[in-house]
């Protein structure tokens, strides 16, 4: 590989179960895939974003059967929505991938073969406590002292079934020793020292099969047709069939960049049965896992019965474009959980982006209209102007940190805070002071030209999280170069502008409504 090819990066959000429609935790995790991948884009990386559906198993199959529907017919218009939500919201995902897919089966039944062959797969009798909503049977440590599965707070059924288990036991040293040694596979750290914690148990092995007499949607198993394949057995391998394995075109240094984002509830299917399985395969490892907390409604989880529901779709049809990619990473601090409330969103949108940049660019851009002439003088900046343009570089340095450490929230709030530093030149250099006096007609122009300086570097660093905002309000200042493919562009000392006649309207003030609107 030529040395000045650009570095690459995957990018994995969960293939989504298609039990349910797109609701505030789905659209976090694939906002923020999307958020992450135009910022490494923006660095100069090759990257290549992944999202889609999980399409099989017992609960798909018992939904469609309880709404009279075809199986096949249920889970496309699922996926479709899907898709839908996130074109919408203008998720620029690469690959959408779905399990029901023919590729998918037929990549998935060769690893069945390959591990089966190679004496990684054995047949078992089995007798326990199975949980319909897991999909799985519970280990006594897994149920609460009431004897409850702890997710779905409901007894699981005593069963006894003959089924294919996967050796993943054997592996338990080999993962252990991977997780001591690469501090980054598992982050935040606190998840990395759960998922050791959790290793310190004997790892039971994996049943991977389940008999058709309970479920016949499901990948076949290629060695027994009387069983198909267990629901996670077969989705976590779409991330490496999506990377070309096992053809003989597989992109392997592309899968070995791999960072899957997931939220807590499956850090064990990521963390522990799918690197079991790449091991057994003899494939490499994913390089990161990203594990983000729940977001939680008014204190818990959300959830259809509870009809807390919060779709960012809809979020976003009523209180404007790109509004919940900047409340959702600005809310959360990654890796705990979060509230969701619409006040905080009404406060945080109206605070930050339109009283916010909305504002500011508003007031710099009308005051240009009025008074510059599109040209400023660099050489006549004093200590006040070069003092207010350094803080560019320290706010790009504080951005880019907060990315590398998935602290977004810090990110967000170094931006925020040279919105403010720009209000603040403004008042103390009063502009329309400045044009009220012929004497000060230089010291005017400089005075905003340090401030369209300031304006662009905002647009270019929030690119990331705010693409559309980020290339009106470049465009308004008559800038043609693309923000997604360059940072520099942040620090450009540029001396002439072309400020547009119209004053754009980056984001509107919001207001909670007072009653709940009647429905429809
Ligand atoms: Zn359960």
């Amino acid at each position: 590989m030529a040395s000045n090819s650009p570095s690459r990066s995957y990018i994995t959000t969960p293939l989504y179960y298609v039990n349910a429609r797109p609701h505030l935790g789905h659209s976090y995790t694939t906002l923020l895939a999307d958020v992450i991948a135009r910022y490494r884009k923006q660095r100069g990386l090759q990257v290549t974003f992944l999202t889609g559906t999980d399409e099989h198993g017992e609960k798909i199959e018992q939904m469609a059967k309880s709404q009279n529907r075809d199986v096949r017919e249920f889970v496309d218009e699922v996926s479709q929505d899907f898709r839908t939500t996130w074109e919408k919201m203008d998720l620029k995902f690469d690959i959408f991938y779905r399990t029901t897919d023919e590729n998918h089966v037929k990549q998935v039944q060769h690893a069945l073969q390959t591990l089966k062959d190679k004496g990684e797969i054995v047949f078992r009798e089995y007798e326990g406590n199975y949980c319909v909503g897991c999909e799985r049977f519970l280990t006594d440590n897994e149920v609460t002292a009431t004897g409850l599965c702890p997710d779905h707070q409901k007894k699981p059924e005593p069963r006894k079934e003959a089924n294919y288990f996967f050796l993943m036991s054997r592996y338990q040293q080999q993962l252990i020793d991977h997780y001591e040694k690469n501090s980054n596979a598992i982050r935040p750290e606190h998840y990395r020292q759960e998922v050791l914690s959790f290793l310190k148990q004997p790892l039971a092995d994996l049943c991977i099969s389940r008999p058709k007499t309970r479920l016949t949607w499901g990948i076949e198993l290629p060695f027994d047709s009387h069983f198909v394949t267990y629901v996670w057995f077969d989705a976590l391998l779409n991330y490496l069939v999506a990377t070309g394995w096992s053809g003989p075109n597989w992109d392997k240094s592309l899968w070995e960049t791999t960072n899957h984002l997931i939220a807590k509830d499956i850090l064990k299917a990521h963390a522990i049965y799918w690197p079991t399985m790449l091991l057994a395969l003899g494939a490499p490892l994913f390089s990161e896992i990203h594990a983000s907390g729940y977001w939680l409604v008014d204190g818990t989880k959300m959830s259809k019965s509870l009809g807390n529901v919060i779709r960012p779709l809809e979020i976003e049809e009523r209180f404007g474009r790109e509004t919940p990619r900047f409340y959702l990473l600005r809310e959360m601090s990654y890796g705990q959980d979060s509230t969701f409330t619409l006040e905080g969103y009404v406060n945080a949108i109206n605070a930050y982006l339109a009283n916010g940049i909305g504002n500011l660019a508003s007031r710099v851009l009308t005051l240009c209209q009025k008074n510059f002439k599109g040209e400023f003088a660099p050489s006549s900046l004093i200590e006040i102007d070069h003092v207010v343009l350094a803080k560019r570089e320290t706010t790009l340095t504080a951005w880019n940190h907060g990315f590398d450490e998935l602290k977004y929230q810090n990110a967000l709030k170094a931006w925020s805070e040279l919105v403010t530093a720009t209000d603040l030149y403004v008042n103390e250099n009063k502009p329309w002071a400045l044009a009220k006096d012929p004497a000060q007609a230089e010291r005017l122009q400089t005075v905003l030209g340090v401030c369209l300086r300031l304006l662009q570097a905002l647009a270019v660093i929030a690119y990331p999280v705010l693409p559309q905002a980020s290339r009106a309000l470049l465009a308004a200042l008559g800038i043609e170069a693309d923000p997604a493919s360059s940072t520099s562009l942040a620090l450009e000392n540029r001396s002439l502008f072309h400020v547009s006649a119209e004053v754009p309207k980056l984001f509107l003030r919001v207001q909670l409504p007072v009653t709940e609107p009647a429905a429809p």
